[in-house]
């Protein structure tokens, strides 16, 4: 249903990111996979017949080459899948700035310049495509890490004011937002929970897992499947949608 159509996908090469560019593959499309590390991006790109594309996306200017070379390799951007993002926890009177910048400059400011970089060849397209991977921290806070939770309710901001701003255009703007998912970020918070609390890392996952509704981590599969869903032609009258994933019952 998406063959002939190119898919970038940011942080494709673990987790979530992944999990989108091979059901995005799976249903056709052509992918390119950002990310920093070049392995896990040439591991999924082998795998489905994808790009690899070494990039920081908090440089603009690399943004700017690295979705020329996407272009060249695999045509106008039709569907953008912003998912690249960063997590750090700390209480908010040890957190310090150099943090709040990092989760605001990958999580937030990025994804403004990735949506800049495409929206030329996403408003061209017949059917473009805008998933902002956000988070159920876009709506509510979350304590020990205000830096994620402020650049996810921002993440959000731009997703649904993008949204309102293409209402009228055939570009789709929506947001996932999942409770935890069982990806390396979540390890590496089972890991900084244990460590601050010198809790064992069993008891730390289990603190986290039970945070989600069901009790258990999300599958990245399921996610990747609402965000291939959500590229699919027939999907064009979900705009402004932010869907909620296993978004938990804590307030
Ligand atoms: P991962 O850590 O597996 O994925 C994050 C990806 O982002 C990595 O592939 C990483 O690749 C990439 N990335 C990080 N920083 C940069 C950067 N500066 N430039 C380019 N790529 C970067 O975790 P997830 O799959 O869980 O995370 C994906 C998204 O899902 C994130 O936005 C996260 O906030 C969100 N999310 C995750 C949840 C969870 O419970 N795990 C819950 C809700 C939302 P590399 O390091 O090679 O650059």
């Amino acid at each position: 249903m998406l063959e002939g159509r190119h898919a970038l996908v940011t942080g494709g090469g673990t987790g979530i990111g992944a999990a989108a560019a091979m059901q995005l593959a799976a249903a056709g499309a052509s992918v390119s996979l950002l990310g920093r590390r070049l392995e896990p991006l040439k591991a999924i790109a082998e795998s489905i017949g994808g790009t690899a594309i070494q990039c920081d996306v908090t440089d603009r200017d690399r943004i700017s080459s690295a979705f020329d070379e996407a272009r060249a390799a695999n045509g106008p951007i039709e569907m953008l899948v912003v998912n690249a993002g960063i997590a750090e926890s700390a209480p908010f009177h040890k957190m310090t700035r150099d943090s709040w910048d990092r989760i605001i400059a990958v999580n937030l400011t990025a994804a403004f310049d990735c949506a800049q970089a495409a929206i030329g060849d996403l408003l061209k397209s017949e059917s473009g495509r805008l998933v902002f991977v956000a988070s159920v921290a876009s709506l509510r806070g979350v304590p020990y890490a205000a830096h994620y939770a402020a650049s996810k309710h921002g993440l959000l901001g731009l997703a649904r004011s993008l949204a309102a701003e293409y209402a009228k255009t055939k570009l789709t703007v929506n947001a996932v937002c999942p409770g935890y998912v069982d990806t390396p970020m979540t390890d590496q918070s089972v890991a900084r929970v244990s460590e601050i609390t010198g809790r064992s890392e069993g008891d730390a996952r289990s603190a986290i897992t039970n945070m989600n509704a069901s009790g258990r981590l999300v599958d990245p599969d399921a996610i990747g499947n609402v965000i291939a869903m959500l590229c699919l032609p027939l999907s064009r009258d979900i705009n402004g949608a932010a869907i909620t994933i296993d978004g938990g019952t804590s307030a």
